[in-house]
This record gives C-alpha cells, sequence and structure tokens, in this order.
C-alpha cells in the first residue's frame, strides 16, 4: 500500500534524545516534539478537528506552527497555512473559498483570529501558547479528547495541505499538497544535496506559510535532521547562527543572502566550512550576487520550483555552480522536466513553456476543475514560465508567468492589483508592473486612467487600495495617465507600462 509509518514519531523512535527543533528561546528533542504534537492533536480532537477537517493556521515562524502541523498529521487533518501578511479582508476571503472548518492561531495573532472569527461566525477558533516554562505548546482553555484515535501511518495520497498561490492566472487557488509530494520532495533533494544525518541542521528563516518553508519542517522528520527556527529573518543573528551553530544547509531568497553578505562584511567574516549548501530560489538569482558569492566561496545553490512542485524541482548541483552561473539547474531526479514550445518540445536554447512531472508535482487545486485542467496536462503541469534548456538540459529561466512581480520573495500578480483598483468608482483603466528596486528586487508600481471629471488623486487612491492589499503588494507609486498601452484586441500591454515613466522623464 502507500502507507508509511508516522515520520516524526518514527524519528522519536530512531533518535529520541538527537535535538529537533531550536529556536533562540528553547530547542526541543525528537522525543518531545513527538509527545507535544500527540498532546496538541488530542486538543485539536476535542475542538472538533477530524480526518479531512481544513484547518487554517495563522502563525509566525515558530514552535506553535511546527508542533501544529504534526499535530494535524496525527489526525489527518488539512494544514491551511495564513499568510500572515494578508489584509483581514484578504483572509476572510481565503477562509471562504477553503471552507475552513477551524482557525488556529498563535499569540502574535490572537487579535487577528477574533476578527476573522467575526467575520466567520460559524469557525471554531482556537489559541495556541506556548508555555516556555513548562517546555510545552498548548490550545487554550480546551481538555484534551482522549478517545479519538490518532494515526500512527501515513497515507502518502492523503492531502497534507492546502497552499494558496496564485498560480497563472490573477486570483488565488489553493494546490493541493500531498504526503507523497512532500516524501518525493524530500528525497530528490536529498540524493542531490546528500544526506548527513549526523552533522546536518537546516536553517529556516522563510515563511512557514509558503512552501519552501513548510517542506523543510517535513525534511526535518524525515531526514531525522536537527533544524533552526527563526521568527524573523535577521542577518546578523543568522550569520551568528551559522558560525555558532553548525548550520549545514540554510534555504533563502536573494534579498537576504544579500543582506548576509553585507553583514558578514561588517564584521569581515567567512562562513565556516559546516555551511555546505545556501539554497537560493523563490525567484531570479541576480547575477552579481551569484557572481560575489562564487569569488567568496560561499555554497550557493540555486534552485527553480514553485508551490505546485512542493518547493524545488530543479536544482544546481553545487559542482556546476560556476560553470552553469545563471542556470537553475537540472531537475531532482524525480521530476521530468519538457519546454513546450506551442504543442512540442523545445530544442535545446529554444526558449517555451517550463512544463513538469513527477510525484512531487501536484495533481490540482482545490475545488477548481477547470484551473487543473488548464494548467495539468496527462501529469505535465504547465508553470506558465518561460525558459529553456542547454544541451546538457541545464534549465534557464527567462521570464516569469502572467507578468509576476517578486519583491523580496513574496509573489506579487499585477491582474490583482488592477482588479482592487479598477473596483473604485472612479477608475477607469488600470494596469500594473514590477520596477526594478535594489533592495526587493522588484515593488510593483500602478497607471490608471480615471474616469471624466475625477479629481481623484493618487494619495486618495492609495488609501483606499491600503486596507484590500497587504503592504507588499500595494503599488509603491500609483501614476495618473491619459490612456494605458493596449493591443489591437484591447488587450493592456503590461510590459509597455514601464515607458510612461521614462517618457514623464523631463
Ligand atoms: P511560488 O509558487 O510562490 O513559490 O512562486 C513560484 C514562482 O517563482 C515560479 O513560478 C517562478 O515564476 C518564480 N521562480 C522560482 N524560482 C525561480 C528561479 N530560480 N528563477 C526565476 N524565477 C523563479
Ligand atoms: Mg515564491
Amino acid at each position: 500500500g502507500s502507507q508509511l509509518p508516522n515520520w516524526l514519531q518514527r524519528s522519536a523512535e530512531n533518535t529520541p534524545q538527537k535535538i529537533a527543533v531550536s529556536t533562540p528561546e528553547i530547542e526541543w528533542s525528537f522525543a518531545e516534539l513527538n509527545q507535544q504534537a500527540i498532546q496538541l492533536a488530542r486538543q485539536l480532537a476535542a475542538l472538533g478537528v477530524r480526518q479531512n477537517s481544513r484547518v487554517a493556521l495563522l502563525a509566525s515562524n515558530g514552535l506553535p506552527f511546527v508542533v501544529c502541523v504534526h499535530a494535524l498529521m496525527r489526525l489527518g487533518a488539512i494544514l491551511v497555512p495564513l499568510n500572515v501578511r494578508l489584509t483581514l479582508e484578504e483572509q476572510v476571503w481565503l477562509l471562504r473559498d477553503v471552507d475552513a472548518l477551524a482557525l488556529v492561531s498563535d499569540q502574535q495573532y490572537h487579535t487577528r483570529a477574533s476578527e476573522l472569527k467575526q467575520a466567520f461566525p460559524a469557525l471554531l477558533e482556537a489559541r495556541l501558547l506556548l508555555d516556555l516554562a513548562d517546555r510545552q505548546v498548548t490550545l487554550q482553555n480546551i481538555a484534551p479528547d482522549l478517545h479519538t484515535p490518532l494515526l500512527d501511518e501515513i497515507d502518502l495520497e492523503a492531502i497534507q495541505a492546502i497552499m494558496y498561490t496564485s498560480g497563472t492566472t490573477g486570483t488565488p487557488k489553493g494546490v493541493l499538497i500531498t504526503y507523497k509530494m512532500q516524501w518525493w520532495n524530500a528525497l530528490g533533494s536529498s540524493l542531490n544535496l546528500g544526506h548527513h544525518p549526523e552533522s546536518d541542521c537546516w536553517l529556516l528563516c522563510m515563511p512557514l506559510f509558503h512552501i519552501g518553508g513548510l517542506s523543510i519542517l517535513l525534511k526535518n522528520v524525515i531526514y531525522g535532521i536537527r533544524i533552526i527556527v527563526y521568527e524573523k529573518f535577521d542577518a546578523r543573528s543568522i550569520n551568528q547562527a551559522i558560525q555558532a551553530q553548525g548550520v549545514s544547509i540554510i534555504s533563502v531568497v536573494a534579498v537576504m543572502l544579500q543582506r548576509m553578505l553585507a553583514d558578514l562584511d561588517d564584521r569581515q567574516q567567512h562562513y565556516p566550512t559546516t555551511l555546505r549548501c545556501v539554497l537560493l530560489g523563490g525567484g531570479p538569482a541576480p547575477r552579481p550576487l551569484l557572481e560575489e558569492c562564487a569569488r567568496r566561496h560561499v555554497p550557493v545553490v540555486q534552485t527553480y520550483g514553485l508551490t505546485e512542485s512542493c518547493s524545488q524541482a530543479v536544482t544546481l548541483a553545487p559542482g556546476d555552480a560556476l560553470r552553469k552561473l545563471g542556470s537553475a539547474g537540472r531537475p531532482l531526479l524525480p521530476v521530468q522536466l519538457h519546454i513546450m514550445d506551442e504543442e512540442k518540445v523545445a530544442q535545446p536554447h529554444q526558449p517555451g513553456i517550463i512544463c513538469l512531472k513527477g510525484p512531487s508535482i501536484t495533481t490540482g487545486y482545490d475545488h477548481r476543475p477547470e484551473a487543473t485542467a488548464a494548467t495539468i496536462t496527462d501529469g505535465w503541469l504547465a508553470t506558465g514560465d518561460i525558459g529553456y534548456v542547454d544541451e546538457e538540459g541545464y534549465l534557464y529561466v527567462l521570464d516569469r508567468r502572467n507578468d509576476l512581480i517578486i519583491s523580496g520573495g513574496e509573489n506579487v500578480y499585477p491582474a490583482e492589483i488592477e482588479a482592487i483598483l479598477l473596483a473604485h468608482p472612479e477608475v477607469e483603466e488600470a494596469g500594473v508592473c514590477g520596477q526594478a528596486d535594489p533592495q526587493w528586487g522588484q515593488v510593483p508600481i500602478a497607471f490608471v486612467h480615471l474616469k471624466a471629471g475625477s479629481s481623484l488623486s493618487s494619495d486618495m487612491l492609495l488609501a483606499y487600495a491600503t486596507p484590500k492589499l497587504a503592504r507588499y503588494k500595494l503599488p509603491r507609486a500609483i501614476h495618473i495617465v491619459d490612456q494605458l498601452p493596449r493591443n489591437s484586441a484591447g488587450k493592456l500591454l503590461r510590459r509597455e507600462l514601464p515607458n510612461y515613466l521614462i517618457a514623464k522623464m523631463p
């Protein structure tokens, strides 16, 4: 069958005393983590969570999040992590769309959780508390249910999580993430990067509500290695952890790595040889950054992946970093890669849509059969990203799907922002594009054409959009213009938008 023993339980049996999770405040062994997961699962059962229940989690990176992920596995319930940066309105939309049964939050988000509960009264709501003195995570005011049986096995076909992403269209969709995807992603990654159970330690500073963070929690228990979890990205403390705590792998996006290198410079330090892999993903890697890493012997490993591929799908082996600078590498063993030009597989160096197939690739989107059918054909996922492979099969990503803007690792979809601006009664047309930004890679900027007679200012429009859009999606500037560039069919030409700025320059 497709059942495996519960991964955390097995790690707790194999290496009970080994440290599983460290945070700046507290460390837990695998035995403790397992015990905590069981205890929390019993409390979640008392709340009413059952197999296949959809449980939204609103929490920062930390032990409550980690324990909750494992507790849900023991119940066979589905994790729906909420992006904590979204506004109340955005989160309400998402809870409705996924039809969540329950919402669980950590201390930082108790107030927001109450607001969500108000907007969605049928939601079961419970609060996670981390008690450092008692070394435990509990649900506030809920007695454990000792009768509901907990699962000892993992059904690989079952859904572990639903993660929202906008995919190739502007509307957010829930990607179905199965245990099978996590398993094969973990295997594929370690076949490429190597598995050193005695010495490996993975530092986690990416948000856990994105797949790049969440998948590390699964690798933690599948590999039986230690992870260090940071709530916030802070270059100084992360560099110190790398120096002092034997970190061997760290996952980062470009802006994080840039800050880490700047901090190293400030202190005139190098990374110790214990750091064997700096996994760089989530968006394009600026070439100067890669060159600097090569010069400084930072073991950077480029990767390409997306929520639909359960994080890494294509990775540049460390030995190829220089020879193939700028490439995202070759597909991990479980993954097949095709570049499709129209209906045909493209020749080397010929650009086309990047398509992926394999057991770590999603089977589709939650309750959106049309979107699933439009994206997946015979097991091949059309990512919407454009790229080519060279004669040795190394992938080069050229352009991103749907004019996607990536700002500090967060995806920003022009269509989503345009829809918000267009909903304003005085806006006739709206267009959004990315503007290069030295710190964030890109930031969104907007161009709007107002209805006749309107005297709306860009500040007023910005104030209107603020409660509707997470801060990283808010346009850095809104330019009011006479018209927007469109093709003969009336389709907005987003790529032409930056020309308006140039035209405006004196
Ligand atoms: P997400 O689903 O939020 O993880 O976003 C995935 C998207 O990030 C991909 O579809 C690409 O557009 C972009 N992306 C990820 N890795 C790379 C890379 N190595 N180079 C360029 N774009 C990337
Ligand atoms: Mg991303």
